[in-house]
């Protein structure tokens, strides 16, 4: 080869690798663009604010007018509102679907896992009763630590806090649990220990057992029932929440159309039926639980599978019933009533209304009289405040 013909081969050599060069820069930039795209949209990232919500707050409102000295024992009691309720009592039981919890007219056809809870439809439908049963819907992904995390912070969850399900980080902002301890409430909490790894320090006490051998349907449950009867004839509690997982587990190993499901959820009946019985005898003027709210509620639902964590209807409806045990409960102003009324297989007339779980979280505080959270969503129902 000639030297010119050397060089001019040499050049073209150079340009090639030169253009494979600035292709594959390209398709480096493309990748690192979609890449940043796909976190920043499909995996939404939060930001945790470090600020926590505190009673002088309200001063700052243009509609804060001082309590006169009346108004300021009430006042002292709690912080933002009058108290309307002196303690809650919170049964959670994991992956409760609507259709365990509504009667089975409600829907087009009965099966066989339905009215199960018959408990629940006696006591919403007790005339002059102020129980009622809610279809709740939450936020995916509907796994228990996501929804756990949205109901006490009133935050929403992001599909890439999934892969802490196994041993979640504690919950560092402003949430439910620390605003109850730090305005003096004492609150215990028996069942799931998914609680006490996202709040270590803030129960007065705890009877937490393991959550992840999903082939145990009773331990987690008989804990409960051993350790939350006694709780209920004593005074010193103010948040009671006890967490069963019996139905999940059954979900995930038979599946929703079984007989272990049927068998849990005609346990969880009975064991209602008693709860109830203990609250309604001690709910008379004076009695422990005069001004007591019970709430039972699902954190999300199942597929017919027993499977959980997407977005499907099964898997976002789940069930909330609340039962005020006082006398002369504050009303829901009609207006602002949205319930739909069916009869139940008994042809009692039950009526149900559908809520975001979100909501929940600011009810509870202003229930109980502190104060909404700087970075929560959600809007407030108003039938618990006076
Ligand atoms: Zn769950
Ligand atoms: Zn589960």
């Amino acid at each position: 080869m000639s030297k010119s013909g050397e060089v001019s081969w040499k050049s073209e050599n150079l340009g090639k690798r030169r253009w494979a060069f600035v292709v594959f820069l390209g398709i480096l930039i493309l990748h690192g663009l979609a890449i940043l795209v796909f976190t920043r949209g499909f995996l939404l990232t939060r930001t945790e604010l470090s600020q926590y919500s505190h009673c002088s707050d309200i001063q700052q409102s243009p509609c804060f007018s001082p309590p006169q000295d009346d108004q300021m024992v009430n006042h002292s009691k709690g912080c933002w509102t009058k108290p309307a309720i002196d303690r809650i009592f919170i049964i959670v039981l994991d992956a409760l679907r609507y259709d365990f919890v509504a009667p089975s007219t409600f829907f087009y056809e009965k099966k066989p896992w339905m009215d199960r809870l018959q408990v629940l439809h006696k006591l919403a439908s007790q005339p002059g009763s102020f129980a009622k049963i809610f279809k709740a819907i939450g936020d995916p992904p509907t796994t228990s630590l996501q929804r756990l995390k949205g109901l006490t912070t009133g935050g929403l969850p992001t599909f890439i806090d999934v892969g802490n399900s196994f041993g979640a980080p504690a919950i560092i902002e402003d949430n439910l649990i620390y605003q109850m301890a730090k305005n003096g409430k004492r609150v215990v909490m028996m069942g799931d220990d998914t609680w006490v790894q996202l709040f270590p320090q803030h129960f007065n006490i705890s009877h937490p057992f393991p959550s992840f051998n999903v082939k145990d349907l009773d331990t987690v449950d008989n804990g409960c029932v051993e350790h939350l009867f006694p709780y209920l004839y004593q005074e010193d509690w103010d948040v009671l929440i006890a967490h069963f997982l019996g139905v999940d587990h059954a979900g995930h190993i038979f599946g929703v159309d079984s007989t272990e499901m049927i068998e849990k959820l005609e346990q969880y009946n009975g064991i209602l039926e008693k709860v109830v019985d203990v609250l309604e005898s001690r709910s008379g003027p004076g009695g422990l639980h005069e001004n007591t709210l019970l709430l039972v509620m699902g954190d999300h639902g199942q597929t017919i599978n027993g499977n959980h964590g997407g977005d499907a209807p099964e898997e976002v409806e789940t069930s909330l019933f609340g039962m005020s045990l006082q006398m002369n409960p504050s009303s829901l102003p009609s207006e602002t009533d949205s319930s739909s009324c069916w009869l139940d297989t008994e042809k009692r007339k039950i009526c149900t209304s559908s809520i975001e779980q979100l909501d929940l979280l600011q009810q509870y505080l202003l229930c109980l009289a502190f104060r909404i959270l700087l970075e929560a969503s959600g809007v407030l129902i108003l039938n618990c405040m006076h």
